[in-house]
């Protein structure tokens, strides 16, 4: 059985018109035509016909050290984390939803086994294991993964202004960034940032608590309410036609020059990337709250739905350091925009957009909409993940409402992207049995990243939801 098996709808068209792509021999995609890439690679044929597929790095590296490519190392992840516990009784003070947990911005790891039998029968396969989804649907602030990267920038950009300024010394605590005159001195520095929608509600929400002036440059895929909410933050949105890099290279040159204004680069931000990493840590702790060991004789399989890369890659950074080649990590794309996959399985990175190989980009999973993978991200991971599979977008709607129906848990689309990782990791017999992991998998854990939903107004979910039941009884 094949990955495009898993797929219920194999051959239909959903709401997006299937392309015939057969690889048009003379486009130059870096020095090779589309038809010689092919031949190199046979499942960029598939790829080009927007068929989910499995894509397994044949290069992995093993364990983290020091990144070779960006010098990063778990010295960094220590740093990042413990400037997150410095500004927690900012962040209790500011966001009052922290207070219980006193200033954390975590979610819980749930265990989801009535999704487990709904999607063995979706699938019609059986999954050995303990079937996880760590809810970061329900992160504090933003209710989205990016509540991870997005606010760590703005806080550690917060806390340069604030020592320059002499706001705060360190040591001292953090909670004084909350007052008047704080807010009178961040009110004259700047932040931008381009995004699809989820970056700039952490940005634009942390942002303006501060009291910086933040404008966010949005895709011509994000919501409105998502632009409703920040403006109503007081955050000035600029809409682009264009896709996500175009509203990335606008922030990019609006930000450019200006000594006041921070750009929060998401397809280089090394702040955002370890932002992300300290997700491994806090995993690491409710694994061993909830008796889960991963160990050699116990595979942890970790599934991550991706965009530019930066969150998917911060923890899959993380938590190669934390537990090496115990912990198998799989990046999820939709497979109208599988960038990442495409810059990886190339090695082109941010060389090689979706649209070199005749792919639209477009997809409900706003979220995932991006086109061209960052580089950063991309050669810094290329040693570590597993990885990375493609989701049809019908699917991400009819697991949405499984999802919804199984659990009485509400996700938004891009976020359902992992969910069929085990499934899809469970049919690579060849990985499997190279890793040995063949006779482990009853002992397995799989743990799909919930990436975001909290904030999706009702009414709008309950479309997605309608969406889901109706794919699922045609
Ligand atoms: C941004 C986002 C992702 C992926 O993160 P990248 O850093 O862009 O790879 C996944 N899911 C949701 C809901 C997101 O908003």
């Amino acid at each position: 059985m094949t990955h495009s098996k898993n797929s219920k709808n194999n051959g239909k068209t959903d709401d997006l018109q299937l392309q015939d792509n057969t690889c048009p021999p003379l486009e130059l995609v870096c020095g090779a035509t589309l038809a010689e890439w092919c031949r190199r690679l046979p499942l960029l044929v598939d790829l080009m016909a927007y068929k989910p597929l499995t894509w397994i790095n044949p290069n992995p590296g093993g364990s983290a050290g020091k990144s070779a490519v960006s010098g990063l190392t778990g010295r960094d992840i220590d740093a990042a984390e413990a400037r997150l516990e410095r500004f927690r009784p900012f962040i209790a003070a500011a966001f009052p939803e922290t207070r219980p947990a006193g200033g954390l911005i975590e979610s819980p790891l749930l265990p989801i086994p009535r999704m487990r039998a709904a999607l063995e029968d979706h699938c019609g396969l059986l999954i050995p294991g303990r079937l996880f989804l760590k809810c970061d649907n329900l992160l504090p602030i933003s209710g989205s993964v990016k509540a991870r990267g997005g606010i760590y920038e703005v806080l550690k950009y917060a806390e340069e202004v604030a020592l320059a300024k002499g706001l705060v010394r360190r040591g001292d605590d953090y909670a004084v960034l909350g007052g008047d005159r704080a807010r009178a001195v961040f009110a004259d520095y700047r932040i931008a940032v381009g995004s699809t929608g989820n970056l700039g509600l952490s940005i634009g929400i942390m942002g303006a608590r501060f009291g910086f002036q933040v404008t966010v440059h949005m895709s011509a895929e994000a919501r409105q309410w998502k632009k409703d909410l920040l403006r109503s933050h007081g955050v000035l949105v600029v809409e682009h036609p264009g896709d996500y890099s175009s509203a990335v290279a606008e922030g990019r040159r609006q930000a450019a020059g200006d000594q006041r204004c921070h750009f929060v680069d998401d397809e280089n931000s090394v702040d955002l990337f370890l932002g992300y990493a300290v997700a491994a840590r806090r995993l690491q702790r409710q694994l061993a709250e909830l008796a889960i060991p991963v160990d050699a004789d116990h595979p942890l399989f970790v599934y991550l739905p991706c965009g530019v890369g930066g969150a998917p890659g911060g923890i899959t950074f993380g938590l190669k350091h934390l537990f090496g080649e115990n912990v198998h990590c799989f990046f999820a794309e939709p497979t109208h925009a599988p960038c990442m996959l495409l810059g990886l399985c190339t090695g082109l990175h941010a060389a090689v957009s979706v649209q070199d190989f005749g792919l639209n980009g477009i997809t409900a999973a706003d979220g995932l909409a991006v086109s061209r993978p960052s580089g950063f991200i991309g050669k810094t991971v290329a040693p570590l993940v597993d990885g990375a599979f493609t989701v049809d977008d019908g699917e991400l709607f009819r697991l949405l409402a499984l999802l919804a129906d199984s659990e009485a848990i509400s996700m938004e689309p891009s976020a359902l992207a992992g969910m069929l990782g085990p499934p899809a990791i469970l049919q690579e017999r060849d990985y499997l049995r190279e890793k040995g992991l063949q006779e482990k998998m009853a002992a397995a854990s799989h743990i799909v990243w919930g990436t975001g939903g909290q904030m999706v107004p009702e009414e709008e979910m309950a479309g997605y939801y309608r969406q889901g039941k109706e794919l699922l009884t045609r």
